[in-house]
């Protein structure tokens, strides 16, 4: 699943685009029928932004496109013209460049005040902690570990950053939000601020628990633990020996 950091790479090559007026093709019979070429053909576009795993790509007269890459979706920049096999399902042509989407998933209008119901940005610049704390305390019975991965309370982080951060914060995936202090939970959203900002940066962090389970932990020796968390059985990574409390399954 790709990241906020790679949606965040994706809008920065998309930038060669904006001010153009663009001429837009739905290659994809899944996306032709959604009328979007007809209303969009012409227009210029304005702006590209990165919110949490969504595109965001404004377009003049209030038009928003929301792209959402789910599992394959990926968008890529071009000479235009370039030749390819396969039907993407958005082309947005410049007069030099032109923006290829493959395995659209999510694609749809939202206008301008209709844009998705999304938690601050993890990687905004400030991030807004206040508000992502206030929305992670709505429910304090959830595990911090679930509560992460809902793009309605912070969005942009990924099961990759989420495991990361709690790692380096010292907190087990398995604990209460209601157990879990305030200074605690800024560190780990910190935590997930300062890596993925390295990796849009062109970084590559190294992980200490992601896909680690079985091997030690690079802090305490422990041997890090994988186990399904929450109603969407993301793999939870951790270490047991210095993330601990929580209602951690048997191992
Ligand atoms: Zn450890």
């Amino acid at each position: 699943m790709p990241e906020g950091d790679s949606l965040h790479r994706a809008a920065r090559r998309l930038q060669v685009l904006v001010g153009e007026r663009v001429e837009v093709e739905t290659p994809h019979p899944r996306a032709a029928v959604k009328g979007l070429a007809e209303r969009l053909d012409g227009r210029r576009l304005e702006r590209v932004d990165a919110v949490g795993k969504n595109l965001l790509l404004h377009f003049e007269g209030g038009l928003v496109l929301r792209s959402h890459l789910r599992m394959n979706g990926r968008w890529r920049v071009e000479r235009r013209g370039t030749a390819r096999a396969g039907k993407p399902w958005l082309v947005l042509r410049g007069t030099e460049q032109e923006a290829v989407l493959w395995n659209g998933a999510v694609l749809e209008l939202v206008g301008s005040r209709g844009a998705p119901r999304l938690g601050p940005d993890i990687l905004g610049e400030p991030p807004d902690y206040e508000t992502m704390l206030a929305r992670l305390r709505v429910d304090p019975e959830r595990e911090v570990g679930d509560a992460l991965l809902d793009q309605r309370l912070v969005a942009g982080i990924g099961n990759l950053w989420k495991a990361e951060a709690l790692w380096e914060a010292r907190v087990s995936p398995w604990r209460r939000l209601a157990d879990v202090q305030e200074a605690e939970l800024r560190a780990v959203l910190e935590a997930a601020h300062t890596r993925m900002r390295a990796s849009v940066e062109g970084g590559r962090p190294s992980r200490h628990v992601y896909r680690r389970a079985s091997r030690a932990c690079p802090r305490c020796g422990s041997v890090v633990r994988s186990a399904p968390q929450g109603e969407n059985a993301r793999t939870a990574y951790w270490c047991p020996g210095c993330q601990v409390g929580g209602n951690a399954p048997p191992s």
